[in-house]
């Protein structure tokens, strides 16, 4: 298959997945993964269609801003973001999906306010509990959106979630209905303004059709839209997934 036509599958599934729980398939994007991927095959995608682009390294995303790779897609970071890179991302992406800790909540805020903008964010949830992974505890999560709520250069627009590898086909969908579920909470007794809370990022190409039957706005694809990586040590830098 053709990276096109990979690109129309993978769109077909997802709308798939939401006619088959009564959601219409534009209120999901589908965000293109494109660590390890090059600036032409990144113009290649968009020209096919993707509309958001994640980076989960800085350097790399870096490199693609330098080349325009991104055209008009929306950028998004999505992997673990150290607080002395926060320069680099903050103010030069639509979102960091990534936040995952209140000593990198206060790094954006402060970065947000030493440019003047306002980020949108995301607060990474460790849903699964994993030691190996970052992101707040779903406990926590409650606490950190109302600090961030209050920050004036940060704009919280939701959760999002990297839960275990799925090996079989539907061993996530409980994962994603109680990030649903800490979502709604959160929307509904914690913002003020629940018009902002409109994120919901979770799934990836192993998963992301049961992440949509249970309420993702975003899903995150990589393999299924680019084929393997050359090698997963790549995927390990940052530990942002794994
Ligand atoms: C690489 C990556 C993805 C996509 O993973 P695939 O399994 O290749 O679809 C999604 N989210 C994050 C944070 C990633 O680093």
């Amino acid at each position: 298959m053709t990276l096109e036509e990979r690109i129309a599958a993978v769109k077909e599934r997802i709308a798939a997945a939401a006619r088959e729980v009564g959601r219409a398939p534009e209120e999901i994007t589908l965000v293109a993964a494109t660590k390890t991927q090059s600036s032409q095959t990144i113009r290649s995608a968009i020209a096919a269609g993707i509309t958001a682009c994640g980076e989960n390294r800085v350097q790399e995303m870096t490199a693609h801003l330098d080349d325009d790779a991104y055209g008009s897609a929306a950028l998004h970071f999505i992997g673990h973001l150290q607080t002395n890179k926060v320069k680099y991302v903050v103010g030069r992406v639509d979102l960091i999906e990534s936040v995952d800790s209140l000593r990198l909540l206060e790094a954006v805020e402060a970065q947000g306010a030493k440019l003047g903008v306002v980020q949108d964010i995301l607060l990474e949830v460790n849903v699964a509990g994993e030691a190996s992974k970052s992101g707040i505890s779903p406990l926590e999560a409650p606490e950190l959106a109302r600090l961030a709520l209050e920050m004036p250069h940060v704009r919280l627009r939701g959760l999002m979630a990297i839960p275990p590898v799925a090996h079989d086909a539907g061993a996530n969908r409980h994962f994603f209905h109680q990030m649903r579920e800490l979502f709604v909470d959160i929307r509904q007794n914690v913002t003020d303004n629940v018009y902002d809370m409109d994120c919901l990022s979770m799934g990836m190409s192993g998963d992301f059709e049961d992440a949509v039957r249970e309420g993702a706005t975003l899903v995150r694809v990589g393999t299924a839209l680019f084929g393997p990586r050359m090698s997963a040590a790549q995927d390990q830098e940052g530990k942002s997934w794994g």
